[in-house]
């Protein structure tokens, strides 16, 4: 029954990148008997849940209001897919008005079910503000980080120490995490490379990642097998348990429903890969929010056709212009390469949004030329795909350092001012697709991780992987907790003070 069941609130951080794998986890967790989920996001955000929802779903979606133009971002911004990179610094700091509405939505949910508050509540990696409002109704905390353990090391060591300014030196090492080896200024963004610390977004994402350190539980979507250094970083810096859970992974079925339009039907993807031989295939996309040059974008084209490798390709306008807006093949491509690759049936040009999982399982799929983002990462290692890494932003370039470390990954551009050549390129395509030596290891070492991943996920009685392991150990953890602040009466609002919940003690509302 569902008021026996206990509650989990959660709530991602508003970008595509972040929404997934918390869409992801509550499933995970809806499917588990004893526990209900309550998704909690800004109203835009939520009218398009409420169509990726399965339709036996029980995860109840809540709104918080926002309102992007109090903020000067353009009207109904609900998600970063919609805005320019240059704003996304003002709508993240924008994320802080949420902290009062989420803690006065968590006050209401308490004096609703006063008896019954929530077990748990599991904010984004950048709402690490939860930490002040989960203790005041004695309610426990984790902090859901999206991104991998050895990429958020690097970030956050990078971030709050800023060991690049203490060098003349173009390489450096971090000085709270020696482990991950050496570093070179062109793996910092620009705002990262130039920061005092003092800047307003330095400032938020500093106050940010502090704010890990007094979270209950950190869960991370990594798996241990792969990602133990990363983890290790966190488990001494923080002095408390970090769970690795992942991959929180949104199956191909809910992401169809996810109302999110793709520049081609999924079936006319998969009908053109079903025509190309087994592991023929590149795929190349820089997730939802990155791009890159106009002279870049000429040089990849180039190089596709040089590589002479069947591609499906998201096309993207090129920095500087609005990367929803409609890709003009004339003006940025080769002339006549769209009619070219069409007649040749070599490659697809996808518009705006391509269905990644459906395209990355597919058996004709190789490798795929990736930004790296970490829940793009995931998708490839789930479905043994090897990367071709070009990272953009955030921790994207200590991914892709994790992933050549592990054997399933080249770096082929670096950063939004490299300049890649297309000779340079269409080698790099060769030696990963071809029957290389590099290649074909690198191919044997995906499947490898592949393996693992399914291992860790696991959770059959008797044979649990690492990450199932992990979510029960942070589900009993949080209900242990529950048990004893009933023990001691501490839970609902106040509790910090030891007020008694007014059921309870027949006390009306404070
Ligand atoms: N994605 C997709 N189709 C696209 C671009 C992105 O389905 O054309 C999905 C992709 O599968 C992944 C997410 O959007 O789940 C992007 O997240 P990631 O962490 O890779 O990068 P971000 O967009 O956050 O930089």
């Amino acid at each position: 029954m569902a008021e026996s069941k206990q509650r989990i609130v959660m709530i991602p951080f508003m970008a595509q990148g972040h929404i997934i794998p918390f869409l992801a986890l509550a499933l995970q967790l809806q499917q588990r008997k004893d526990y209900m989920v309550t998704f909690v996001n800004t109203p835009l955000n939520i009218q398009e849940l409420r169509s990726s929802l399965p339709q036996d779903s029980s995860i109840h979606l809540l709104e918080i209001p926002f309102n992007s133009s109090d903020y000067g971002l353009p009207p109904n911004t609900g998600n970063t897919d919609s805005l320019p990179y240059d704003l996304i610094a003002t709508f993240l700091q924008s994320s802080l008005a949420l902290k009062p509405v989420f803690r006065k939505l968590i006050s209401d949910l308490v004096h609703e079910s006063c008896c019954q508050p929530p077990l748990c509540i599991i904010t984004d990696m950048f709402f690490s503000w939860c930490a002040e409002i989960a203790p005041e109704f004695g309610i426990f905390h984790a902090i859901f980080c999206g991104g991998g353990g050895y990429g958020f090391a690097c970030f956050s060591s990078l971030w709050l120490n800023l060991p690049h300014r203490n060098t003349d030196s173009e390489e450096f090492t971090l000085p709270d995490f020696p482990e991950a080896s050496k570093f070179h200024v062109t793996q910092l963004t620009e705002l990262l490379r130039k920061t005092d610390g003092k800047d307003s977004i330095s400032v938020f994402l500093r106050n940010m990642l502090v704010g890990w350190y007094n979270a209950d539980r950190i869960l991370m979507n990594t798996v241990e097998e792969i990602d133990k250094l990363g983890l290790m970083y966190f488990r001494k810096k923080i002095g408390r348990p970090v769970w690795p859970i992942g991959p929180a992974l949104l199956s191909a079925r809910t992401r169809a429903r996810a109302g999110k339009e793709t520049g081609i039907a999924p079936e006319v993807c998969k009908k053109w890969l079903d025509t190309k031989p087994l592991n023929s295939v590149l795929y190349i996309s820089f997730g939802s929010q990155n791009t890159v040059s106009a002279s870049n974008i000429m040089q990849l084209a180039m190089a596709l056709v040089a590589s002479g490798k069947n591609f499906i390709w998201v096309v993207r306008p090129p920095f500087g212009f609005d990367i929803n807006s409609e890709f003009k093949a004339k003006e940025w491509l080769p002339e006549g390469y769209e009619e070219r690759i069409k007649d040749s049936g070599r490659g697809l040009l996808v518009q705006k949004w391509a269905p990644q999982v459906e395209i990355l399982s597919h058996r004709s799929v190789s490798a795929f030329l990736s930004h790296c983002g970490w829940n793009s990462v995931l998708e490839a290692l789930s479905c043994g795909v090897a990367i071709m890494g070009w990272p953009q932003a955030a921790e994207q370039f200590y991914n892709v350092k994790l992933l050549e470390e592990i054997g399933v990954c080249v770096e082929v551009g670096r950063g939004k001012t490299c300049e890649v050549r297309h000779d340079v390129l269409a080698r790099k395509i060769e030696l990963v697709m071809n029957e290389t030596e590099k290649g074909i290891e690198m191919r044997r070492r995906v499947c490898e991780v592949r393996d693992m991943i399914k291992k860790a996920i696991k959770a059959e009685e008797g044979c649990k992987g690492s990450s199932a392991k992990a979510m029960d150990e942070f589900l009993n953890a949080a209900l242990l907790m529950r048990k004893e602040s009933n023990k001691m009466g501490t839970n609902g609002e106040g509790s910090n003070s030891k007020q008694l919940c007014p059921c309870r003690d027949g006390a009306g509302e404070q």
